[in-house]
């Protein structure tokens, strides 16, 4: 089975940390997985992932991302990784607040030059599919917190990524939702063959993942 991340012995300093946030963390991560990093708010899990994902700098170490090396790669090249090929959640949305939930989603097939019909059409299939077929026009304003991450689902899945960083996705919502959200999340990323990282300090969640690691004391330790 190929590796997606291979990670040898990374090292990261900030300026106002007394100490290394990360010292000598190695880590694989292979096709069709699903990774859940757990660990106290201020271990470094967001870090860790931006880092994984090509948008931070390291001291030292190595990281190959999709067969590429991040400590040597182009702007050019790391922003087509991403635009093919990775998927993106976050605690809050960042969905675009001018345009709305359809829009939105078919942003991602756009960059990837679709024509503009496909990608309206795929984008409605994909809002349907995430629950949310009579919310096409609304802005993300006009949204409730779940149906935002719903359609900030949609948008990390639409283009088909190989992998999907998702970082705290269900943090700021109540345990229902939480749980809906996490259903969702691991549905789409199997019907669709996406590998999924994903950061979260819920227990309950951490058990529904194939494998976890915790990040503590600058190590990543698996559960
Ligand atoms: P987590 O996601 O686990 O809460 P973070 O990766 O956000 O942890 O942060 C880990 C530590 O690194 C924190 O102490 C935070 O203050 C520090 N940190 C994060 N980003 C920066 C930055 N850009 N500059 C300086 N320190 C940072
Ligand atoms: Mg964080």
């Amino acid at each position: 089975m190929n590796n997606l991340i291979q990670v040898k012995k990374i090292k990261k300093t900030f300026p106002l940390l007394e100490k290394p946030l990360f010292n000598d963390v190695s880590f694989t991560m292979q096709e069709s997985s699903n990774i859940a990093i757990s660990g106290v708010s201020g271990s470094g899990k967001s870090t860790f992932l931006q880092i994984l994902a090509g948008l931070e700098s390291f001291d030292s170490g190595s990281v190959l991302l999709l067969g590429s090396k991040l400590e040597k790669i182009s702007e050019k090249k790391i922003n087509i990784i991403h635009r093919k090929s990775i998927g993106f959640i976050y605690q809050f949305h960042h969905l675009l607040s001018d345009f709305t939930a359809l829009e939105n989603i078919m942003i991602p097939l756009l960059l990837n030059d679709m024509n503009y019909h496909a990608a309206q059409s795929a984008s409605l299939k994909m809002l349907k599919n995430v629950g949310l077929g009579t919310r096409a026009n609304h802005y993300p304003r006009e949204l409730s917190g779940g149906e935002r991450q719903r359609v900030a689902i949609a948008r990390a899945v639409i283009h088909t990524p190989k992998i999907i960083f998702a970082d705290e996705p269900t943090g700021s919502l109540d345990k229902k939702n939480s749980s809906l959200i996490l259903n969702l999340l691991l549905e789409l990323v199997q019907e669709f063959n996406i590998s999924l990282i994903m950061a979260t300090h819920n227990l309950e969640h951490i058990k529904r993942f194939q494998s976890s690691y915790e990040m503590i004391d600058g190590q990543l330790k698996k559960c």
